[in-house]
């Protein structure tokens, strides 16, 4: 398992930097989040070990039981659907809540954030393409989910994530990609206090390649390091 994972982590970066080079972008752009839910402790050693610092779950249980398993630099993501009664326990363990869907969410992390003295970065979802099953804010719903997070002094928005459908053909996920793209290009232009748009991310072990070449800035892997869940 350990040879795979290396050479899984090799063959990924390798890929990051052949999309940069076709999409004109330097590779230290994008960061490369190893997805470990599921996945034992011994497995995300073996990642830390290759240089990756980034992990991304999506269980509040799962960050709580690893994070105090590896070293102080090791950086949690949160990337799974959070439920409120939640938000205080995984708050001290993660750098980053990818999977804000909601502004009652947004409140929620708001308030814990405030008694303990954090500024909390967060992501907003969208749910681009509009699929019943998946969280997030619907592009019409966004800008007014902005405007009102941005007013809880306690989060910071860096920028918007996206799960995309699973389709056979990436390409097949491009056009969302490229609206993602367009959604954070003019929130940015718009200034809102509070809200900077530098991170978008999207772009998963099926379909990453084609994220980096719309302007992804994070990628969240999993299968393609770790193997099947
Ligand atoms: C599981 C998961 C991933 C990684 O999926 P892979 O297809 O295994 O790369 C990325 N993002 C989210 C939100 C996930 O839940």
């Amino acid at each position: 398992m350990k040879e795979i994972i290396s050479e899984n982590i090799k063959q990924v970066h390798k890929n990051i930097q052949s999309a940069c080079l076709r999409s004109n972008r330097s590779a230290d752009e994008v960061t490369l989040i190893a997805v470990s839910k599921t996945k034992p402790i011994e497995d995300l050693w073996e990642a830390y070990n290759c240089g990756e610092r980034n992990f991304g779950e999506n269980k509040v249980q799962e960050i709580l039981q690893k994070a105090p398993q590896l070293p102080e630099n090791t950086i949690f993501h949160m990337i799974g659907h959070l439920q409120r009664n939640k938000v205080r326990q995984v708050l001290p363990h993660v750098a980053m809540i990818h999977s804000v869907d909601s502004v009652r969410l947004a409140s929620e992390i708001q308030q814990e954030a405030h008694r303990i003295g954090k500024i909390v970065d967060i992501l907003l979802e969208v749910n681009v393409a509009g699929e019943e099953s998946k969280f997030g804010f619907s592009p019409e719903n966004l800008m007014d989910g902005i405007r009102q997070i941005s007013q809880f002094p306690n989060i910071h928005t860096c920028g918007l994530m996206t799960i995309a459908p699973f389709v056979e053909n990436p390409e097949q996920n491009r056009p969302v990609f490229k609206k993602l793209f367009q959604l954070y290009v003019d929130i940015n232009n718009k200034n809102i206090d509070n809200v900077s748009m530098s991170v978008l991310s999207m772009g998963m072990t099926g379909d990453y390649q084609v994220a980096v070449e719309e302007g992804a800035t994070m990628i969240r892997v999993g299968t393609g390091i770790f193997g099947v869940r």
